[in-house]
């Protein structure tokens, strides 16, 4: 969840004019863990200029990620004929841009593999133009 603020200020630099500033603060919660620290980070310029709220240093590393170039890990399930199951749990070999989070979902809904399926096994390549694959996370044997 994130909650966003924006103003312009005026601040002074040491032996400088006066210069306009844009200051944006944004509220984030943690998702570091179970905790689900309040964060919120101020942002001078689009820079990050403070951090408050975390009780680690993956909040603080997280906050800073997700208000400059915020990813996801995506986990869903693909259909297999043939095997034990009839879903496999997947998910991306690594985290991917936030915004690319919607495409790569609908790319593995018309995704069909068939058993046997090994837990790794690449399920779909380069994921919405990403550079990363997705994985199968679990095993599927040849169904009877
Ligand atoms: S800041 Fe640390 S303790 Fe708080 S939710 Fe994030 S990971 Fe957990």
């Amino acid at each position: 969840m994130e909650k966003q603020s924006q103003t312009e200020q005026s601040i002074f630099m040491p032996g400088e004019r006066k210069v306009a500033a844009s200051r944006e603060e944004r509220i984030l919660t943690c998702i570091g863990c179970p905790m689900g620290c309040a964060l919120t980070v101020e942002l001078a310029d689009g820079q990050v200029a403070a951090i408050t709220g975390s009780t680690c240093r993956r909040g603080d590393d997280y906050a800073r990620k997700e208000v400059t170039n915020p990813t996801r890990i995506i986990t869903s399930t693909v259909r297999v004929t043939g095997g034990t199951a009839d879903m496999v749990s997947v998910k991306t070999r690594t985290d991917i841009p936030k915004e690319k989070v919607s495409r790569c979902v609908k790319a593995l809904q018309g995704i069909e593999i068939a058993a046997p399926v090994h837990m790794g096994d690449v399920v779909l390549e380069n994921v919405a133009g990403t550079g990363v694959d997705v994985i199968a996370t679990k095993e599927i044997a040849v169904g009877s």
